[in-house]
């Protein structure tokens, strides 16, 4: 059984599959953050955008993995293309495990996934996005793209540099400090030129 927060078909706001649909299967909880703005402070991760807490989103619940797949199937507006999904969270590899991996490959559906990297996981996963945190322990150390929130406290981004991933991303941090963010993810990139900026595009033109 999987907690799903929500369930919804969009195109991906950021990185290399920017434009691309997808089903977004967004797990609940995080082993970085409780997701309770009273925790927030004395959490690992102390910039969390997301509402991960519960399963009472849009299609939230808990899903055994076959009717989770029917749900995304529901969903998939794109007839004509392959389904893709998107496992996100919170932190999905608390819970995506090998039958849910293998039951959606079954199902001929891509797979992608954005994870915090602190944990390892099941085989066959399409697209891996790993984000690093400051003060924790990475484990995912490839795949396919790394996405930094920058600036964070205690993270510097070159120390990835030598990862094994397609893609590295600087990404500015959406806070009050946005313009500041900005500004100093694009003189990073154009300094390593290695590193490209991602953008939030999905909050740049105010769709989800
Ligand atoms: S690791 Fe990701 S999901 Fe977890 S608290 Fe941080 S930003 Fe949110």
């Amino acid at each position: 059984m999987y907690r799903i927060k929500e369930i919804y078909f969009t195109q991906q706001g950021e990185g290399a599959n920017t434009g691309k649909d997808f089903v977004f299967i967004r797990f609940s909880g995080c082993n970085l953050w409780s997701g309770k703005e009273s925790n927030r402070a004395s959490a690992i991760c102390k910039f969390c955008d997301t509402d991960f807490y519960g399963t009472d989103g849009v299609n939230g619940g808990v899903y055994q993995a076959d009717k989770l797949i029917e749900k995304v199937k529901s969903l998939w507006l794109s007839k004509e293309q392959k389904i893709s999904v998107v496992l996100t969270g919170g932190e999905p590899l608390l819970q995506a495990d090998q039958n849910l991996i293998d039951t959606l490959k079954s199902n001929n559906i891509f797979i992608a996934i954005e994870t915090n990297g602190t944990l390892l996981p099941p085989q066959g996963i399409d697209w891996i996005c790993m984000s690093p945190k400051a003060n924790t322990d990475i484990k995912l150390r490839r795949g396919n793209e790394i996405k930094i929130v920058f600036p964070q406290e205690d993270i510097d981004p070159l120390d990835f540099s030598h990862y094994d991933y397609d893609y590295f991303f600087i990404q500015p941090m959406d806070s009050k400090n946005q313009d500041q963010n900005i500004n100093q993810s694009v003189s990073f990139c154009r300094k390593h030129p290695r590193w490209e900026l991602s953008l939030q595009t999905h909050k740049i033109l105010g769709i989800r």
